[in-house]
């Protein structure tokens, strides 16, 4: 017995795997690993879904991805459109198709070069569309477009219903979780790893971090330092409207987020850069730049020109230097592994990370590499070829 096990302070809950973090990507990882037949639990300092994964826009795209996640994207695109028989629940999947607009000649010779790239990397899934085609998909569109790219797969689906299906799915696998269980201190004595709480400590063989915003503290403690940052993504939702757009839109030139509901309200957004507060645990508004994408919808669709604003809101997401996510076994510690750092993209690869996490931690070795995402690499900013002839994060869209 080590000093924890002895000490007054109780060793409250054990598995073969703790997962810190109860968002999208803790709740995959750990359904994934139960149903392999691990024992998990998941430590939520909040409740599961309470910030991104449960708040942002639902975009489940390919398009626009760079090159290093455009495998793991795919991968995660074929079980979205089969994620009932997953994990019980489409998750409000819908395959709208997902449009990247290009609004000037420029930018769609970027859209070109962009899909050339690919095409020379073997990836066939994003298809260089002219205005006609642009305009027959959209007819609501301006017609100063010029045309774009289209990703007829993709679409959308909604985050909370999302996550939560996963948490269930992994209920019925035997996960437990603890809501409102922050981890402060993780420490490995001997074999096994521990987390402190204010219920306790938890002990597992192996530990997932996957704590969102959050996880660069943790990593640290592990003695890994990650360039990795909290921002708070804006939203708004417009009120309802009769139908005018099928697809998931983003733009070429600036940033756009867009799609319209069944209920016929527009959610809008596209890397909007808000306030984040990791000590207060919240994002916040910044009401003056969601000005500026609201001009950017009514350059698009004129007739929305009086259409009001529901609500917005702000998510706490985990940016890194190279924006592209950790997702690595540790170089440090012996069982311990990392799932963060999404970069606001990270929805959409919940249900696939989830599963080459799981891989990881039990089989020794994912089945798809994730060599790009290790915890050790250098995360200086790759060109803008080698991620998505988008230079900006502005311009890509969800
Ligand atoms: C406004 C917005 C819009 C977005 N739109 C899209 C989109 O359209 N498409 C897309 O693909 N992606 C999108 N994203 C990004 C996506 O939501 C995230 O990349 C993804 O949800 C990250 O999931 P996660 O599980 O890593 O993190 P999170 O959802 O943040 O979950 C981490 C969890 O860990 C918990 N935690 C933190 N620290 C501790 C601790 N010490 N102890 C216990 N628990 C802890 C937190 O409370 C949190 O619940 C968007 C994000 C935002 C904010």
């Amino acid at each position: 017995m080590n000093e924890i096990e002895q000490s007054s302070e109780r060793v409250v809950g054990k598995a073969d795997i703790l997962v810190i973090g109860g968002g999208l990507h803790g709740a995959s990882s750990a359904f994934h690993s139960a149903r392999r037949g691990a024992s998990v639990i998941v430590l939520e300092a909040d409740y599961v879904a309470r910030h991104s994964s449960g708040v942002n826009a639902g975009g489940v795209r390919t398009l626009g991805r760079p090159l290093p996640e455009i495998p793991l994207a795919l991968m995660s695109r074929d079980m979205w459109h089969t994620l009932p028989e997953l994990v019980g629940d489409d998750g409000g999947f819908v395959p709208s198709g997902q449009l990247k607009i290009a609004e000037t000649q420029a930018e769609l010779d970027e859209c070109r070069e962009r899909v050339a790239l690919l095409q020379a990397n073997g990836f066939t899934h994003e298809q260089l569309i002219d205005r006609e085609t642009v305009l027959e998909l959209e007819p609501a569109l301006s017609k100063h477009v010029v045309g774009g790219i289209w990703v007829e797969r993709d679409g959308y689906a909604l985050p909370f219903r999302t996550t939560t299906a996963f948490r269930l799915a992994g209920q019925r696998c035997g996960v437990r979780f603890y809501e409102g269980t922050a981890v402060s201190r993780i420490e490995q004595r001997g074999t096994r790893w521990y987390a402190k709480t204010p219920r306790g400590w938890f002990a597992a063989e192996k530990l997932l971090v996957a704590a969102g915003a959050w996880s660069g503290e943790l990593a640290q403690q592990a003695g890994e330092a990650v360039p990795v940052h909290p921002e708070g993504l804006m939203l708004m939702v417009t009120h309802r409207v009769a139908p005018f757009c099928k697809a998931t839109l983003g733009a070429t030139g600036r940033p756009l987020s867009f799609k319209q509901f069944d209920n016929g309200t527009v959610v809008i957004g596209g890397k909007l850069i808000g306030i984040a507060d990791l000590a207060g645990r919240h994002g916040e508004v910044d009401f003056m730049r969601l000005v500026k994408s609201a001009q950017t919808v009514v350059d698009l669709f004129p007739h929305l020109r009086h259409l009001g604003i529901n609500r917005a809101w702000a998510g706490v997401e985990a940016f890194t230097d190279d924006s592209l996510p950790v997702i690595s076994a540790s170089r440090t510690a012996s069982n311990l592994y990392y799932s963060f750092g999404y970069c606001g993209s990270g929805f959409q690869m919940g249900p696939a990370c989830g599963r080459l996490v799981a891989e990881m931690m039990i089989d020794g070795a994912p089945s798809l590499s994730l060599d790009a995402f290790a915890i050790d690499r250098s995360f200086a900013c790759v060109d803008a070829g080698a991620t998505s002839t988008s230079t900006s994060n502005a311009a890509v869209h969800h």
